[in-house]
Formats: C-alpha cells, structure tokens, sequence
C-alpha cells in the first residue's frame, strides 16, 4: 500500500535520508524506533508530501505522490497523520474540528459529517467531549481527538509520529489504546514511537533507523529478542 523506494533528502549539504526503502502492506502496522535526529519524522513527512525528496520514489496504492494541486490534496486525504503536538484547531469545538476535513475536503453534508463524526468521537472515547473546545482537554484527549480527526477523512494509511511523547504518563496508555484497537481493527499504520510495549503489541514489523537509514526490519519478537546490527543492540541498551 505505501511503498517508499530509495528515497533521499538533503537539507543543505546534511543527508536526512539514505537511501531509505521501506514496503507496507495493507493493514500493515509498522513501527519505526532509532536515534533522535535519525530521519523517522522527516520519513513520515515525506510520505505525506510535507517534505519534498531529492530522489528515489514514494508511492500510495500504486500511485507516486503527487507535486502539488488537486492530486496533492487527494493524497493528503488517503494519508491521516498525527503528530506530537495536537495541532486542533483552538476555536472551533472537537466536532467541528473532526467534521471540517469531510465537509471541506470531500464535500460531506454537515448532518452526515457529524454523524460521522459522532461515531468516531465515541470510538476513541470522547463521546461526551464533543461540544468542547480543545483547551478544555486533557491532552490525552486531545490526541484522541486528533486521532478521530484523521480519520474522518477514511485514510488508507495513517501515520503517527510520536503521538505520545507530549503526555503525561498517565495519559499515554489511553492514547495507545485506540491505537491498538485500530491496529486489531486492519488500519495500516506506520507509527514512529519509543512505547515498546505497543510495537510489542500491536506491530507486525518494527524498522530501525539510524543516520537517515534503515538499517533493519523484523518482527518485534525477533528484533527485541535478537538485533541485527551493533546500533540497534546499543539503542535498545538505552531505553529498555
Ligand atoms: P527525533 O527523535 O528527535 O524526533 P527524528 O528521527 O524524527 O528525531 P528528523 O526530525 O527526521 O529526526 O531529523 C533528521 C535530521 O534532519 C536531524 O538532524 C534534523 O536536524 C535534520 N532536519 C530536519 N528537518 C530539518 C529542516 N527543516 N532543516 C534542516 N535540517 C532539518
Ligand atoms: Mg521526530
């Protein structure tokens, strides 16, 4: 469904990403770990078009990203993302911030946005939110938010670039939660994130990276168990 092939990026004369291929199949959960400065947000910004490539091909559902216009906006809309900031719109209510994407975007009916809407909020728990204003959240609830306003947009893919490392602990395990019911429920997902216990759980695959490159995918059990290479064996010594 996504496949990202000998990709490159240069800021300046500074190699963010090497050579980076990277295949993910439907329904797919991978999850990227490595270094800070490594290249796994710039990766994921790549897949979304935030960030341009130097060379090599990044494609969603056969088709290489588009440049710009209408196609980009497309793409945008198969590719839900979340990010470590929450980035909802302060003065609109949760639902208006779930159901502006399907109305502006996909030209939704505003009752139908809104059952939609509804329907998601609930899933991730905030069914009772929904009149509220972001800053009247708890950021664990705000990342729920975030999470049901991506995919409202019904993305192929979405993608989650540390979506917990802004919360406080104890609202770090009910974000990880919907995440996990995602994953069980088919999303494919690529998700870069230091929670171990949730590539554990719910990845397929786990990509480590280092130095703008993949140095190696396998499952969670064999990668926790038994690293490939000499810098993941050194990271993992220091978070684990
Ligand atoms: P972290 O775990 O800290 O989030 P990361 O793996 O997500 O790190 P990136 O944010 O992808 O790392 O950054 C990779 C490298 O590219 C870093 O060295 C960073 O300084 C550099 N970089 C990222 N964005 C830019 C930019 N817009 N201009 C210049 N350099 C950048
Ligand atoms: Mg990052």
């Amino acid at each position: 469904l996504v496949r990202v092939e000998n990709v490159s990026k240069y800021f300046g004369s500074f190699q963010a990403l090497d050579d980076v291929s990277l295949d993910v199949n439907r329904g797919e959960v991978v999850v990227i770990i490595g270094p800070s400065g490594s290249g796994k947000s710039t990766l994921c910004r790549a897949i979304n078009r935030l960030e341009t490539i130097d060379s090599g091909v990044i494609s969603i559902d056969g088709e290489p990203l588009p440049a710009e216009g209408k196609a980009l906006a497309d793409l945008r809309a198969e590719v839900g993302m979340v990010f470590q900031s929450f980035n909802l719109f302060s003065h609109k209510t949760i639902l208006d911030n779930v159901t502006l994407g399907p109305i502006k975007v996909k030209k939704m009916k505003p009752a139908e946005a809104q059952e939609l809407a509804r329907g998601l909020l609930a899933r991730v728990g905030l069914a009772d939110q929904a009149e509220k204003f972001p800053a009247q959240l708890s950021g664990g609830q705000q990342q729920r938010a975030a999470i049901a306003r991506a995919l409202a947009m019904e993305p192929k893919v979405m993608l989650f670039d540390e979506p917990t490392s802004a919360l406080d602990p104890e609202m770090i395990t009910e974000v990880l939660d919907v995440m996990e019911s995602l994953a069980r429920g088919g999303m494919t997902m690529i998700v870069v994130t230091h929670e171990m216990g949730f590539a554990k759980k719910a990845a397929d695959s786990v990509a480590f990276m280092a130095d703008g490159k993949i140095l190696e995918r396998q499952s969670p059990e064999d990668f926790f168990a038994h690293p490939h290479t000499e810098r993941a064996r050194d990271f993992l010594n220091k978070i684990l």
